[in-house]
């Protein structure tokens, strides 16, 4: 590769978990030059749509750059001791269960790892959680019940070493483009790769797709329960992996059989004859990877479906070794940093587990912590649930927008408005969470921010600043840290630099406790500013184990229970054949936008894909209803209503609509789609049921 510029800057785009490396070179004029960083492994020099505009997305039009207190100009000074002071009052009057933080996986990880010290050892609660939530959390349950840990096993390569790639519930061409461009270009060179893609919609990723099984909604138990059975009866099982490596198949063995497909076609919706080809495909195929994202984890049983798919990998030992494996995709950047550092309610830091009481006193040692939680803290629906009944007196959000993002949004802002005291930090001044703050704290914008994130691969990345803080605005990880030094807490809090935090973060991952844990990136425990500055693309963990090779995980067993194997989860269809004849609404992502258009909402480009919110509906739906393609229509259920222009497609399921999650008052009056989704929770892992809502259409 040629020589870069000297003011060329090797970062990571903000953006989704595929963690692409950028190269950005700021101009004299304030322009920023972006380009898809040739040596970083997860892209190798591509860019999507969304990553090479960001250049068009950091000026500084609605930028927050000053701290406000009651919408006042503030010096830091004064915001800070108020945080400080309101936190503590809190506290002591009201215990530390009162407060809260909302975060998001926007944090680098140095922001995510002080503000979980903070909350789970200094104040002594648990009511620290994540936008994550709702992007990933079924997927580490079932990590967790299959593995012992929150693992992924596999890594991006395996997509283009495999001869089967099964997309479950993920439209990876629009919400993960450079993984789908990788395993295009594999498809190109190993013709003989087939691609099956399983989603209730018609997605741009079906062009890749040999085969598209058009599921019904929330029917992916059914599907892989059915294909465990079939497995089992075409003698495609391993056993001797099974035998060596794993306990409870004979349980989730005598749920799947017999494989009765006339019965799977019925719950699933797919013809049996697809159902027959796909899991004869499956059966035959050794190198197969089952990539699923948030149409698997967004669901009231999200965590069950997930122990489904790994299941079928467990039984065929197709797990860890190249081109084979379960893969969790995230949707966020650093959703798997701020797993790392326990930035969920339920885990502790270095994917440490609260409940665990040896965990929680290595924790404590090692922080000098003078409280430390003892038990999960608040998920994010209920977090919001307990803001709008009164238990909690302060709440911190952090890089997020939950009065548009979260289910039940109406509600949510309405928690807010009566919360005693709210604080945010964002980059913007104006969203819809910022109108409810008492204060205003201006944050560090991508640019701007110096730290590390995870990638879906568990590769660690730098995020390095090219541009200067502009304002007043401050890193995330400093606005935590003064408030902490303020709350009593300064030795704890006494950073310098992000690199300090690393250091010690990858200083407590080597910390050994019970022996079950070598998986750590210990090595950089005494890294310096420099080496820190240098650091290239590696993945945790970095000590290998019996059993893992290549960045790979659990070929040879050791799994991260008790006994070292890995357990089969017994899993129990739900019943998907509804006799409501309201739409199923199923939300998601445009190609082009991310979140809640915050940063990409300032492209012109990118606004430019689709120029307004609207609802996907299936030609014959809408004929009964008398919509009319392009017609303004009405969505509605108890929780509200919104107006969109209807897309009439045969792309979309019967019985379900499709509208994109982006819209918010600041960009539509109409369109805040998840007013209208259901917070209803999957009862393991706490993750909203997002695409499975229930609503009326008519026109408007
Ligand atoms: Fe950024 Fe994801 Fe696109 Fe890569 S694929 S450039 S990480 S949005």
């Amino acid at each position: 590769n040629p020589a870069l510029s000297p003011d060329t800057v090797r970062t990571t785009c903000p953006y989704c978990g595929v963690g692409c490396g950028v190269l950005a070179t700021p101009g004299d004029d304030g322009t920023v030059a972006i380009a898809g960083d040739p040596d970083h492994p997860a892209n190798f020099g591509r860019l999507c749509s969304k990553g090479s505009a960001l250049g068009e997305t950091v000026h500084l039009d609605g930028r927050l750059l000053e701290p406000q207190i009651d919408g006042r100009a503030a010096s830091w000074d004064s915001a800070l001791d108020l945080v400080a002071s309101r936190f503590s009052t809190a506290i002591r009057e009201h215990g530390p269960d009162s407060v809260a933080f909302y975060v998001s996986g926007q944090l680098l990880t140095e922001d995510y790892y002080v503000a979980n010290k903070l909350m789970k050892g200094f104040i002594g609660s648990a009511n620290i959680d994540t936008n994550s939530r709702l992007c990933m959390s079924s997927s580490v349950a079932g990590h967790m019940r299959a593995f012992g840990s929150d693992t992924v096993p596999g890594t991006y390569e395996d997509l283009e070493l495999a001869d089967l790639i099964v997309l479950t519930g993920s439209n990876l061409a629009w919400c993960h483009p450079v993984l789908y461009q990788r395993i295009a270009a594999a498809k190109v060179k190993r013709p003989q790769m087939r691609v099956v893609l399983i989603d209730p919609r018609r997605t741009m990723t079906a062009d890749i797709a040999d085969m598209h099984l058009q599921i019904r909604p929330d029917a992916d138990t059914a599907l892989f329960v059915g294909l465990l059975g079939f497995l089992a009866e075409q003698s495609a099982l391993n056993k001797a992996y099974i035998a060596q490596y794993t306990t409870g198949f004979e349980a989730a063995l005598a749920i799947a059989s017999p494989c009765d497909l006339e019965t799977i076609s019925i719950k699933t919706g797919i013809a049996p004859d697809q159902l027959l080809a796909f899991f004869t495909l499956f059966a035959r195929t050794e190198r197969c990877v089952t990539v699923y994202s948030q149409g698997v984890n967004q669901s009231a049983s999200g965590t069950d479906k997930v122990n489904a798919i790994i299941n079928c990998h467990l039984a065929t030992g197709r797990i860890g070794r190249p081109g084979m494996g379960p893969f969790s995709v995230t949707g966020q950047p650093n959703a798997m940093g701020g797993r790392e550092v326990g930035g969920l309610a339920n885990m502790l830091a270095s994917h440490m587990q609260i409940e665990n009481a040896g965990h929680r006193r290595l924790v404590q040692d090692f922080w000098a912590s003078p409280t430390m939680a003892t038990k999960a803290g608040l998920k994010a629906v209920d977090l919001f649930k307990a803001v709008g009944d009164g238990r909690i007196k302060a709440l911190w959000i952090m890089a997020t927008n939950p009065a548009d993002s979260m289910p039940e949004a109406d509600l949510v802002a309405k928690a807010l408005k009566t919360c005693p005291f709210v604080v945010v930090s964002d980059i913007n001044a104006n969203t819809d969470t910022t109108a409810y703050a008492h204060v205003l704290l201006p944050a560090a914008g991508w640019g701007e921010k110096d730290g590390t994130v995870t990638n879906s691969e568990r590769r660690i990345s730098r995020q390095r600043p090219f541009l200067t803080l502009p304002g007043e605005a401050k890193p995330d990880w400093w606005i935590i840290t003064e408030v902490a030094k303020r709350m009593g807490f300064a030795t704890a809090f006494a950073y310098q630099n992000p690199a300090q935090i690393f250091a010690e973060h990858a200083a407590l991952s080597g910390t050994e406790n019970d022996g079950s844990r070598d998986f750590n990136i210990a090595a950089h425990a005494a890294i310096s500013a420099t080496g820190y500055d240098a650091l290239s693309p590696f993945q945790w963990p970095q000590s290998q184990r019996s059993g893992s090779s290549g960045g790979r995980f659990f070929a040879g067993g050791a799994f991260f229970t008790p006994d070292r194997r890995a357990r089969f989860i017994a899993v129990h269809p739900v019943d998907t054949v509804t006799i409501d004849q309201r739409f199923t609404l199923n939300t998601g992502r445009v190609r082009d936008h991310w979140h809640t258009m915050t940063r990409t909402g300032k492209s012109a480009r990118l606004s430019a894909h689709f120029a307004e919110p609207f609802a996907e509906i299936h030609p014959l739906d809408a004929a009964e209803r008398g919509i009319a393609d392009a017609s303004l229509v009405k969505l509605h259920n108890d929780h509200g209503n919104i107006i969109v222009r209807a897309l009439l497609t045969d792309r979309q399921i019967r019985g379900s609509v499709f509208v994109p999650m982006h819209w918010t008052n600041q960009f539509s009056g109409s369109a805040r789609v998840d007013i209208l989704v259901t917070s209803r929770t999957d009862p393991v892992s706490g993750q909203p049921a997002l695409k499975m809502a229930k609503v009326d259409i008519r026109p408007f």
